[in-house]
């Protein structure tokens, strides 16, 4: 099977307001080359619209970092995936471990986000990893593949490109600790094979990214895995000088 495009996911997090973002935006763009990765904002909600009309032309797209797992209606301060659709989106992450941990959301609740996401038409982007307890006890593969099959319960998908799953150890996000490119490589091949048992043939082509301590200086070797097919990246994708560093890695 030939390897999907790069995926090079930012993920912002609580950062930047919206007038900042599209500042943000106006100053990569003149200077992004053309790359072999698809490179993919994922902006708080309230920047997106801004972003997509900045970005509209361009091939940079944007996401959300969460949500709804209802359709519509009596659910305060919640967005769906038709709202974040309706602004440009075309991505939502779903179970990143921030959100698992400050907003004790499980898997179930996160399976049920992804199939809204996917129901609407946006891709979810399905984070899964272990903690470093996890790690140290050596059973971080069947963890992350338990959690991987309930972040999954319920959704099937026609064709490989509708659902990302970002393989992300707790112990390497925001820490500067990056797991090595066979770590990397280990879990991707891991959830691979397992993505094939769950969804089907199409399960097997389904890209698989890589987050945690990401930045220009791993990106090349990490994305070069085998299984690895793009990267999540949080802390070096604030600064417009790490994306494009980043970029020039995997050009
Ligand atoms: C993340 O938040 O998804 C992430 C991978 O963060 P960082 O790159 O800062 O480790």
């Amino acid at each position: 099977m030939s390897k999907p495009q790069t995926l090079l996911a930012l993920n912002w997090k609580m950062n930047k307001t919206p007038s900042q973002a599209v500042a943000w935006a106006r100053e990569l763009l003149p200077s992004l080359p053309a790359s072999s990765a698809v490179l993919a904002i994922m902006a708080p909600a309230i920047d997106l619209q801004g972003l997509s009309q900045t970005l509209q032309g361009s091939a940079v797209t944007i996401g959300a970092q969460d949500v709804s797992a209802h359709e519509s209606g009596a659910y305060t301060g919640e967005i769906s995936a038709a709202m974040l659709l309706d602004v440009g989106a075309k991505y939502a992450v779903v179970g990143h471990s921030e959100r698992r941990e400050y907003h004790a959301e499980s898997s179930q609740v996160v399976a049920g986000k992804a199939r809204a996401a996917k129901q609407a038409g946006l891709i979810p982007i399905i984070c899964v990893g272990e903690g470093l307890e996890v790690r140290e006890r050596g059973e971080h593969v069947a963890y992350t593949l338990d959690m991987l099959r309930e972040s999954l319960a319920g959704l099937t998908i026609a064709s490989a490109d509708q659902i990302v799953i970002a393989y992300e150890p707790v112990w390497a996000i925001g820490t500067g600790k990056t797991a090595t490119a066979a770590d990397a490589e280990e879990l991707a091949a891991a959830i691979r094979s397992a993505l094939s048992g769950l969804l089907g043939e199409v399960g097997a082509g389904v890209q698989v990214l890589y987050g945690g301590s990401v930045k220009g200086s791993n990106i090349a070797e990490i994305c070069g895995q085998p299984n690895v097919n793009g990267a999540l990246v949080g802390g070096a994708a604030l600064e417009v000088r790490s994306v494009l560093e980043m970029v020039n890695a995997l050009v």
